[in-house]
């Protein structure tokens, strides 16, 4: 039988931003001690965490002593170098596996892995200079889509081409070694399923959630996203088949399109609790990040039963000048008012998230929206 980790246990995670933050009040509602590593301080997981551990990724010493002092390891930040979870993984288990990490790091080795399973992906072709990117472009057709293979997230180190003139200058722009290029796919909808999975193989999902997006960052998600049903099992389908294939252990969400002809293409993978499960907290009998804790630790999965209609608004830092009125929004009954400790607000920064339960998504969405508008009215 697998070991179960129970609370009381110290659970650590690999980065320290708002979705450290959600993972650590969930773990330790359930009484479970919590560490953080980044190399930040005062950090938002930092700051409702037991120990906060202040270092670089690469210090192999300070990742040791921290890997020592858990009994457990996941992350909330995927882009760490190889060598971290190694090192982690002498002395504590990691999950999901540094296995995982590697493919969703790398978005060729992701969509060609996926590819190989027979999942739907957009067209792509990797590229390595200005004139494979030529060819690749003339390939798959205009527009598409280049990004670099590693280190992109939020639409950072991603450009649009239209013409076949634009190859130089943008290779030139992204100052990267090798990127994917994508047939730009004519979606109707983004929508993410978010996937948990024990231990010992027990598996549940969210979702699709509907996922609308400004300036490339998460703006509003909505569930139920009135998918019909083909494309629904269909998206769940694919998550389920991943976890399987990868023998994915904790929580993971997949961002999918749904073309205007029904089809569901993969667009990304996160290894982690995603922006888009937050209205979990509120509109789920079990949140994502109570799963990330009971899948890591080998306990049941909890229901991921939804208890009414619900929509999610991200709180950017750009609402930030002049400070939100926060009277006006807790005027309002029913609005969830989420933020994460962050000191600074910069434009794009990820500050807080609203949540709204109601009869329909449409009420839920527009009472969602108007509680955001309030801030500054
Ligand atoms: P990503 O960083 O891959 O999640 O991309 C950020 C956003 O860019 C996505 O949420 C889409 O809105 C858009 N996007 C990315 N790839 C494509 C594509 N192949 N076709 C059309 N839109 C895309």
């Amino acid at each position: 039988m697998t070991e179960q980790i129970l609370p009381g246990a110290t659970l650590g995670v690999l980065g320290s931003g708002q979705l450290g933050r959600m993972f650590a009040i969930a773990a330790r509602r359930l009484g479970y001690r919590i560490h953080v590593y980044s190399p930040d301080s005062g950090s938002p997981a930092g700051q409702v965490a037991d120990r906060e551990f202040s270092s670089p990724y690469d210090d192999l010493d300070s990742l040791s002593e921290f890997a020592r002092s858990v009994d457990v390891v996941t992350f909330e930040f995927e882009n760490v170098p190889s060598a971290v979870t190694d090192c982690i993984e002498r002395s504590a288990p990691v999950h999901p596996s540094g296995r995982v990490l590697g493919i969703a790091q790398n978005r060729l080795v992701e969509k060609s892995t996926l590819q190989k399973l027979g999942l739907p992906v957009p067209g792509f072709r990797s590229v390595r200079s200005a004139s494979e990117l030529n060819e690749a472009v003339i390939q798959l057709g205009m527009p598409c889509v280049i990004k670099t293979a590693t280190f992109g997230y939020d639409g950072k180190g991603q450009s649009i081409i239209r013409a076949t003139d634009e190859c130089a200058l943008t290779w030139q722009q992204l100052n990267t070694a090798e990127a994917i290029v994508e047939e730009f796919v004519p979606f109707e909808y983004e929508i993410s399923v978010i996937g948990v999975r024990n231990r010992q193989g027990q598996f549940t999902h969210y979702g699709p959630f509907r996922n609308t997006h400004t300036n490339h960052i998460l703006d509003v998600t909505v569930s139920p996203a009135g998918l019909n049903e083909t494309t629904k099992n269909a998206a769940v389908e694919i998550t389920r088949t991943i976890f399987e294939q990868f023998d994915v252990v904790g929580v993971l969400c997949v961002e999918m399109f749904v073309t205007t002809d029904g089809q569901v293409l993969i667009n990304e993978l996160a290894p982690r609790p995603h922006n888009s499960g937050h209205l979990t907290i509120d509109a789920h009998k079990c949140c994502q990040f109570e799963q990330q804790v009971r899948s890591i630790c080998g306990l049941p999965i909890g229901s991921s039963e939804q208890i009414a209609p619900a929509a999610m608004a991200n709180l950017l830092g750009n609402l930030w000048d002049p400070p939100p009125e926060w009277s006006r929004l807790m005027e309002r009954p029913g609005v969830q008012l989420h933020l994460y400790g962050k000191a600074a607000a910069r434009p794009g920064r990820k500050m807080g998230h609203l949540t709204v339960l109601d009869e329909t998504t449409e009420l839920a969405v527009a009472q969602v929206r108007a509680a955001r508008s309030s801030l500054h009215t």
